[in-house]
């Protein structure tokens, strides 16, 4: 399994590509919501949960979570987690930090809240914007059973996508969500 993570959405009209792209091949993947995000485009955390896709925490604003006592940890979790369940009528249990930034104050507050805070193994730097080759190149680099590939909702991160998952389901890999690859 390698699970395929889509962090920062939703985004206005990237999340839709993608999830045309996945629905193509029939695979699965977590997506690591904003609140603010999901405030503004509830019709595709609609879409995402419909298709059979996993819906993940990532906090309301974007913050560095180290940075954050015990309160504004929980509550930037949790005004995230409210907005979602509203949508979906299913409570979050996953929270990627942003910029993989946490301390021990966050790790207590998201377990508090029901959450196993997650990372990725793969990184796939997209925001960078240095082109598709690269974004491929870092995924196929030595890929490994349960990896957790992190990704951003990119004009070019979507034209990797077929790639990289005609390229891993040739190797044998299933492309899935991020609790099916951590199991
Ligand atoms: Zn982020």
């Amino acid at each position: 399994y390698i699970a395929l993570t889509f962090d920062d959405g939703p985004h206005k009209t990237v999340t839709d590509r993608v999830l045309n792209t996945l629905k193509e091949y029939d695979a699965k993947a977590t997506f690591f919501m904003l609140g603010n995000q999901v405030d503004y485009y509830p019709s595709l955390v609609q879409r995402v949960a419909k298709e059979g896709h996993e819906i993940g925490n990532h906090g309301y604003s974007h913050k560095y979570h180290s940075k954050l006592d015990f309160g504004a940890n929980t509550s930037e979790i949790q005004k995230t987690e409210d907005k979602i369940k509203a949508i979906t009528g299913k409570k979050t249990s996953l929270f990627a930090p942003p910029y993989g930034d946490f301390n021990e104050i966050t790790l207590r507050s998201a377990k508090s809240l029901g959450y196993k805070t997650i990372m990725w193994s793969k990184d796939t730097i997209d925001w960078r914007r240095d082109g598709v080759d690269k974004i491929i190149n870092r995924v196929l680099n030595n890929p490994e059973n349960g990896d957790l590939v992190l990704m951003h909702p990119t004009q070019d991160t979507v034209k990797a996508l077929h790639v990289i998952i005609d390229k891993l389901t040739e190797l044998g890999y299933e492309i899935t969500t991020v609790s099916k690859a951590i199991e």
